[in-house]
């Protein structure tokens, strides 16, 4: 098996170009930093609204997280539904669960209104419980969808037979309105889409210092009357709230096509987008041309320090896919990939508008492509004054100095790793926080 990102293997053969760098000093209304689902988002708001706009990424457009995940496009990324519903009250969970699946159905509706070719698939998703945990895990996602007044299906273990060819799942629940989408493709047709729109996008171009308006680049610099970092593993030169976020380290693996006989007996009714109920939980789909996509991690690298290159974990997933799903037992995985997802403590994003520096704007810790869409578009609609989404409230959810269970002056103890995990695990499984006042 290879060491190689399946999804830019799927950019062979497209149009699609790379954009220069820039050289030389250029002046802009609004410079985005980072042009992944956050900054493309941001972008995208922002054409058309007589600003000149400029984007800058120092991969290219979509070539770090957004261009690695698995594509699984739904508002649960990290926290169930139940979760939020613990931690934020009925009120709360329903603004954030919205948010997310507003990210979701953005990027569905751009990619349809664009054409863009990213292998967007409508998939359902299936919570599968697992373990001792797994039918109180149902049962908790069950009762919370029920009781927000959401669509949901439920699933006892021997009813799952009907859905999955799988074994060993204690129940699921199922909703829809999700899709699978290849992210690196949609980054890239977006930036096209961008560029149509007089959006001036300079790939292979870091951001190496700001100093009030200006931001540096290595061969230039570009001064701007808004700024917005949209950038992943931003360094402290770049950012006063570097202690905010960590990483979180995830492994995926693409197989050959499966057979027709196969994909029905993987899914006999229709293909589905599924993930375990464990903390660090294994998750697997299709694309359109019939692959097993499917990830996972373990508690040891997923909050490694650095990117661990290594197949032994793949390979222990690719194992307990076998055993989860015989009927596929026999296919064959070609390539492996994994990446570092930017994380806060709490698994919410943080969202500032810099006090000392109102033309500053920072998205940190997106976790997961709607959240990273619907905080872009959210950052631009401030850049414009816009305030049709009640953003005081919202910007309470996002707030960097929100409350932690572990405080941050017990981390110069526990380190930033074994805090991130411990607050982690609480934010999912425990934390209750105080509801945020809605106005009006
Ligand atoms: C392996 C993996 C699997 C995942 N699977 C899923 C999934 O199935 N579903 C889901 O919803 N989410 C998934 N995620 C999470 C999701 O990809 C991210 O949450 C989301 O892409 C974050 O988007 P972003 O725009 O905030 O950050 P990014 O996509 O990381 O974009 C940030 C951009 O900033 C650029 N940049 C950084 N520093 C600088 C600088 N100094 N100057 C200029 N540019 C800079 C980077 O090159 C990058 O392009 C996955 C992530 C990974 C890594």
């Amino acid at each position: 098996m290879r060491l190689e990102d399946w999804w830019y293997t799927t950019l062979m053969g497209t149009p699609l170009r790379l954009q220069p760098p820039l050289h030389g000093d250029v002046r802009t209304n609004v410079l985005i930093v980072g042009a992944g689902a956050s900054g493309l988002a941001a972008a995208l708001r922002l054409m058309d609204q007589g600003l000149d706009v400029t984007v800058i990424d120092r991969n290219i457009c979509g070539g770090s997280s957004t261009g690695k995940s698995a594509g699984f496009l739904t508002p649960d990324s990290e926290l169930e539904l139940s979760q939020l519903l613990r931690r934020y009250g009925k009120d709360g969970a329903k603004d954030l669960w919205e948010c997310a699946q507003w990210g979701v159905n953005r990027m569905v509706s751009t990619i349809r209104e664009h054409g863009i070719d990213a292998d967007l698939q409508k998939q359902d998703c299936l919570f599968l419980g697992e373990g001792k945990s797994g039918p109180k895990e149902v049962r908790d996602e069950l009762a919370a969808r029920t009781s927000m007044g959401y669509h949901v299906r439920g699933y006892t273990a021997s009813e799952l037979s009907s859905v999955i060819g799988a074994v060993g799942f204690t129940g699921a629940v199922r909703y829809a309105d999700t899709y699978g989408v290849n992210g690196l493709r949609y980054a890239q047709a977006l930036k096209h889409v961008l560029i149509d729109h007089g959006v001036h996008v300079y790939e292979s171009t870091e951001a190496t210092a700001i100093d009030g308006h200006v931001v540096h680049t290595h061969l230039g610099s570009i001064t701007a009357d808004h700024i917005v970092f949209c950038a992943d593993k931003l360094p402290r030169t770049l950012t006063p709230y570097f202690w905010n976020y960590y990483y979180a380290q995830t492994f995926l693996a693409i197989s050959e096509p499966l057979r027709p006989q196969e994909v029905t007996a993987m899914f006999p009714e229709e293909p589905f987008q599924c993930w375990d109920s464990h903390f660090i939980y294994a998750y697997w789909r299709l694309t359109g041309d019939h692959r097993v996509l499917l990830g996972g991690g373990s508690l040891w690298t997923t909050y490694a320090k650095a990117d661990t290159w290594t197949d032994r974990i793949i390979e222990r997933i690719i194992r307990r896919f076998r055993e989860h799903w015989p009927s596929v037992h026999r296919v064959h995985f070609r390539q492996f990939w994994m990446g570092r997802i930017d994380m806060t403590r709490d698994l919410m994003p943080t969202l500032v508008r810099e006090p000392t520096a109102p033309w500053v704007h920072y998205i940190l810790g997106c976790v997961g492509l709607p959240w990273a869409t619907f905080c872009g578009d959210f950052t631009a609609r401030h850049v414009l004054s816009q305030t049709a989404l009640e953003d005081d409230r919202f910007y309470r959810y996002f707030d960097p100095r929100r409350r932690f269970v572990l405080p941050l002056w017990a981390e110069k103890l526990t380190g930033k790793r074994v805090s991130f995990v411990l607050n982690q695990f609480y934010a999912k499984y425990r934390q209750v926080d105080a509801a945020a006042p809605r106005s009006g």
